[in-house]
Formats: C-alpha cells, structure tokens, sequence
C-alpha cells in the first residue's frame, strides 16, 4: 500500500473520468455545499470561532491598512461562508510543480482561507509563500513534512516509513536549530538514498543520469523518488509515473532504498519540544497503522489525517477516536497535473474538525510565540530577528514600516496570530516592555539597551 497515486484516486466519483477533472470536482464540491446548508448551533459557534482565526490579521490592527495590505475588500473575504483549510501540500521547494507564490495563488483561486505549506523536509518555501499570501488575503501555517521510519522494536511487523506533518505558528518552530539540523540530515541522507535507487536501477538494466535526476528535483532540492520516476519516464524506461512507483519505487520495491531519516517517534517528539503540532500523514498507507499510531501517541501525536478528497476514512477515523487523535485531513497537492489528483482545498474538512484542531493548536502555538519572543529578549540581535521575521510578516513591511522598535516586533508577531484575550497576558506585556528599548532601524537594528 505504499503507492499514493494509486490511493488518491476518486473511485466514486460520479463524474466523467477524462479531462483534468477540474470540472468534475467543482461539481462535486457544489453539492457537497448545499447537502451542509444547515448548519447545528455547534457548527455555528465553531464556524464563527474558526473565521475569528483566519480573518485575525484583517480584523485587528486598523481597517483601512488590512484593507490595502491584501488588495481585497474586506467584505469580500469574509464573504466566503466555508472556510476552507489546506493541512498538506508541495511545492518545488521539495518535489512539488509550482513555486510557493503559485501555490498560493492556485489555493486562493480554489477558495482556501489557510494553507499549510509542507514541503518535504524542508522550511525553505515557507517566506515566498508568505510573500505571496499578503497578495490574497490568505493565511499561511508554517509546515513540513518529515521523512521518518517506523521500527517494530521487537513487535510483530516490519520497519516501514511514516511521514509526520508539522504545523507551526507565525514564528516558526521555537528551537529553530534543532529542527533544521534534523530536517538537514534527512535532506542529506535523500542524496545518498537516491544514489542508491539509481544504482539499483542500473542494476536492473534502467540506467539513469546522476545529473538528470538532481536536473529534475532542481537547484539545491534533495531528489526523491518522485523526481527518480519522472527521470525513468524521460528516459523510456516506463510509460508513466505509476508504472515506476508500482514495479520499481513503491516501499519495498526492487529499486526502493531508505535514508537517514530519523524514528518516527523522535520526530514527534523533537515536532512537541519545538512549538509545532504533530500530524501523522496518510496513515492507510501504512502497513501497520495501529501499531504506528499507538506508539506515536505515546510520543505525543496530536492527529492524524483522516479525511481525503473521497471523503473519510471511517477505519481511521474509529483510530483517532480510539487514541483521542485529531481528525485532520489535506489534499497533499503536489501539482503534477493529471487526472487522479486532488486538487488544493478540495478535502471537505467539517467545520468542527478545523474548530477541534484550532483549540489544541492555539495554545501550544501561544507558548511557542512566548518562547521565540522571549529568546529574542535574551538576545536581541540582528540574526535573532530575521529569524522571527522569517515565518512572521514583519519581512513584509517596506517604506512605512511601523517597526521602529522591539514593542512593535511583540506587536506584530502578535496581532497576526493571536486573539486580544492571548495578547493582553501579562507575560506577553512584560515581553514588551523589556524590548521597549530596543531601536530597529529598517530592518537594521541599533541595539540601546534592554531592560533585565
Ligand atoms: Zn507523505
Ligand atoms: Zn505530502
């Protein structure tokens, strides 16, 4: 079960098959619309909760500046009554088509209000596509997703990889080195495992070009099976994607190789110790979900995806129920195109799922805000504060910049992110006037003095 082109395919999808199913899936979201027309008072208050969130940026701060910042009328975007929230999707930055800001553009096109960017292994994508979310309006969760293997350790089944997704708040993960420092030697071991695909592929008479395959994944990005296959397809030595991931990549294959990639419990874990939300992704490709998502619990797992674009998994859902797990779900859009892929924002996420995740999430993205802020405290230099602004949308701010101080750093990395209730915390207010101090110049800052 370690074929994802295969699983993502809309088997009781109604509509016409040909085409690039752009169509078909509108239709299908239509009616998924009117079916959802009444709502409960549950999903009334969790709806409003949810859009409270989404809508913070345009809602707080003045009206006029959120009105030019995203270049859309506010009565526009609060116009939407379904808040669509895209949990997993690619971009070049790993083995995704399109550029982060053409993601973005596509997720706002197809009507989503928060997208989490999740490239493999990697942050990298994460302030383009900030940069472009200003443009629309829409909100970015920082994200990735982290290549990890899961080892029976003396129980019965075999060692097998789990992929963990990763969210995290407006100022990215909390110990930033050491989330980097891991997501590098997963990016590194990729290089080697890919070498190792191709010698096995040599082996059995496809050989491949070292440079055609790193030509494929693109400067700097680590290749992968994905960028592998579509090497085998120029070459000729398959017709088409599936075909390589069903004879020769798929885990376990005659041509599958495994990296350095990390336990999957390390990586929960190392997700919790740095301010981020921990996800299982796709868990029905997994051989041996039960055990997976047992011992991931025990490391302290938050959810797992349940819900696809062909609606939700009632066995996994019966597991996240069974674990007290979030029921989460993403399209996983890598923008290959084609017919059996889902699209941006087409998984249907009810609104009380969002509203359940939101309500774990807020907190732990709270404390993770405070810890950034409070490390910045400590140590208000320059390199400090490209780090903060990284994931945040102080990088954003030209000309008329309000940033003249370490208060407005507080203030900015705030309002984006958290309600005035999480705001107005009286550690929050001491964060301030400690850094009330500091002078920023331009993005340049001239340190005065912080009080202690
Ligand atoms: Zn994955
Ligand atoms: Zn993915």
């Amino acid at each position: 079960m370690g074929d994802r082109y295969s699983l993502q395919s809309h088997s009781n999808n109604s509509g016409s098959s040909n085409g690039n199913g752009g169509t078909t899936k509108k239709t299908k979201a239509k009616k998924k619309k009117s079916r959802s027309k009444k709502m409960t008072m549950e999903q009334i208050l969790a709806s409003k909760s949810v859009m409270e969130w989404v809508f913070l940026d345009s809602s707080s701060g003045s009206t006029v500046s959120s009105v030019e910042e995203f270049g859309v009328p506010k009565s526009q975007t609060k116009f939407a009554e379904k808040v669509v929230l895209e949990l997993h999707s690619h971009s070049i930055c790993s083995d995704g088509f399109l550029s982060p800001s053409a993601l973005v553009e596509r997720a706002h096109r197809n009507g989503v209000k928060a997208l989490a960017l999740t490239d493999h292994d990697t942050m990298s994508g994460i302030p383009e596509a900030l940069e472009a979310a200003r443009k629309f309006g829409i909100r970015i969760i920082p994200g990735v997703e982290i290549s990890t293997m899961f080892s029976p350790r003396g129980e019965s089944g075999a060692e097998e990889p789990v992929h963990i997704l990763a969210y995290y708040s407006s100022c990215g993960p909390t110990r930033f080195e050491k989330l980097e420092n891991c997501l590098a030697n997963i990016r590194d071991g990729r290089y080697l495992r890919a070498k190792n695909i191709l010698s096995k592929l040599n082996n059995l008479k496809m050989p491949l070009k070292w440079e055609h395959v790193t030509k494929i994944a693109g400067n700097g990005v680590a290749p992968g099976r994905l960028h592998v296959a579509r090497a085998m397809v120029e070459a000729g030595h398959v017709e088409n994607l599936r075909q390589a991931f069903n004879r020769y990549l798929y885990d376990g294959g005659p041509a599958y190789s495994t990296g350095s990639e990390p336990l999957a419990e390390e990586a929960v874990q190392l997700i919790c110790q740095t301010g981020g939300v921990a996800a299982l992704a796709h868990p029905w490709a997994l051989k041996n979900p039960a055990a997976v998502i047992r011992r991931l619990k025990d490391a302290g797992l938050h959810g797992m995806e349940v819900y696809r674009s062909d609606g939700k998994m009632e066995a996994f859902s019966a597991l996240a129920d069974t674990y007290g797990l979030l029921k989460l779900g993403g399209s996983d859009y890598h923008g290959r195109g084609g017919h059996d892929e889902s699209d941006l924002g087409c998984v249907n996420l009810p609104v009380l799922a969002i509203h359940e995740f939101l309500k774990v999430a807020r907190p732990i993205w709270c404390s993770a805000i405070r810890d950034v802020l409070q490390s910045y405290v400590e140590e208000p230099s320059e390199s400090n504060l490209e780090r903060i602004a990284m994931y945040g949308k102080i990088r954003n701010l030209k000309g008329g910049a309000s940033v003249s101080c370490g208060k407005d750093v507080v203030d900015l990395c705030l309002s984006s992110w958290l309600t005035k209730e999480e705001r107005l915390s009286v550690e929050f207010e001491a964060l301030k006037l400690k850094l009330s101090h500091t002078v920023i110049n331009q993005g340049s800052i001239i340190q005065v003095s912080v009080m202690t």
